[in-house]
């Protein structure tokens, strides 16, 4: 992308503002980890349509740690679903730290897969013969999210091995209550190779973006997972992706995030992009700092809470009683989902519709009705139909959503629509 288009623009601002923050700490605990560059910093953007956008360091390579978990989730929960999965690993924030030993009383089932204890309960899960065909999936799955192979960084997987005993610790005790699948050391062996799984802010971005895009990555067109299990994810990073920060976070910023300790950090808007950032040094709940602030501020910045007033009426509607008094005209645009079959059925309500007559519903240029909506039109058509009003559809995915009917006619032209319904309804 050209460096005056606006989103590079923006990028490049938050970018350069935060650049010089000296903040956080590497982490340690891996011995390799702390050998990282500290001024390290890139960004990268991906919209639905696969543009990508991106500001200093973007294609630095770096371990994902802890990002990998909601892609690792989202394989388990597509090969077994949300009710098998959700028996051994919940869905509630742990409010604790992401090595905390947050299992439930009784069960010993981890709080969410956000933390290790559920992270490494999900990569048991795998089905797989062994650990290494365990680990060629979850290779295989985050690479069709990012649209490339991805390779593992020998020396991190090594470095965390050799200073891994409290991941270890956690699965023996998840074992011992029955609460992990399978050898719980092969399980923590593999996802010590899933975070050390190598990436750059542009990957993740892609990666999330294919999880904003309902499961669909944006640039290679591939579907890697079903769009109700890129719901599911995104729900749980919302609610559990950022450790003991998570209300915080969701407050601030109010977008579904994950954090990685080797400095990457992720988070998608729903429909509309999904975002990554590279900087290693954290914060004492283990969020890069520049990554959190940088984030926040594109939220703020794009008006990108998931709780602020959603994208108003993309669909556009005009409402005309005609020359013809007789017929009422109504007209939408765009994607015809609950929101706007809403909108657009009021028009046609007892309540709103003034005059007898018949009515006209012109579909011709709607980009798409999705099931809801379509259920919607066809239950207003039958009551239209009930009140023994003429009732024409216009264009061919509006006639496909209106079925058929007593009463209801297809139509390609809005003019001959109206034209017959006035003359079915003249006296
Ligand atoms: N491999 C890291 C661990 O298990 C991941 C933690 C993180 O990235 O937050 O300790």
């Amino acid at each position: 992308m050209a460096m005056h288009d606006p989103v590079t623009a923006a990028l490049t601002q938050v970018h350069a503002r935060l650049a010089s923050q000296r903040d956080g700490k590497l982490a340690d605990y891996i011995t390799q980890l702390a050998l990282a560059d500290a001024g390290t910093f890139g960004l990268a953007l991906v919209s639905m349509e696969g543009h990508q956008y991106r500001a200093g360091r973007a294609q630095s390579p770096f371990t994902v740690q802890s990002v990998s978990k909601p892609f690792v989730y989202a394989l388990v929960l597509a090969e077994l679903g949300l009710e098998e999965v959700t028996r051994w690993v919940d869905a509630e924030p742990s409010g604790e730290a992401f090595n905390a030993i947050s299992l439930e009383p009784g069960t010993g089932r981890p709080a969410n897969a956000m933390i290790n204890a559920g992270a490494i309960a999900c990569t048991a899960l795998i089905p797989g013969p062994t650990g290494a065909r365990r680990f060629d999936r979850i290779l295989g799955i985050l690479s069709r999210f990012a649209g490339r192979n991805l390779d593992v960084d020998e020396s991190v997987y090594a470095s965390e091995s050799a200073s891994g005993d409290r991941n270890r610790a956690l699965a023996c005790l998840m074992s011992s209550t029955g609460s992990l699948p399978g050898d719980p050391s092969g399980a923590v062996d593999t996802y010590f190779r899933q975070c050390a799984v190598r990436v750059t802010a542009v990957d993740l971005a892609v990666m999330v973006a294919t999880l904003a895009n309902g499961g669909t990555n944006p640039v290679t067109g591939s579907a890697v997972v079903p769009e109700p299990v890129a719901v599911q994810v995104l729900a749980v990073m919302a609610s559990c992706g950022m450790y003991d920060a998570s209300g915080k976070w969701l407050l601030r910023v109010g977008l579904p995030a994950k954090s990685g300790v080797a400095g990457g950090l992720i988070a998608a808007s729903p429909a509309r992009f999904g975002v990554a950032a590279f900087s290693p040094p954290l914060d004492p709940a283990g969020t890069p700092v520049r990554g959190a602030a940088a984030m926040r501020e594109l939220s703020e910045r794009f008006g990108l809470h998931l709780m602020h007033n959603p994208a108003r009426g993309a669909p556009t509607f005009s409402l005309s009683g005609g020359q013809d008094e007789r017929v009422t005209l109504v007209a939408a645009q765009g994607a015809i989902d609950f929101t706007a079959a809403e909108r657009l059925l009021y028009a046609l309500s007892p309540l709103a519709l003034k005059t007898g007559g018949g009515v006209v519903l012109d579909l011709a240029d709607v980009m798409s009705v999705d099931a809801r909506a379509t259920e919607m039109v066809r239950a207003a058509l039958t009551g239209l139909g009930a009140q023994g009003r003429p009732v024409a559809v216009v264009g061919r995915l509006g006639s496909a959503a209106a079925g058929t009917g007593p009463g209801r006619r297809s139509f390609t032209s809005g003019q001959e629509a109206v034209a017959c319904c006035a003359e079915v309804g003249r006296p």
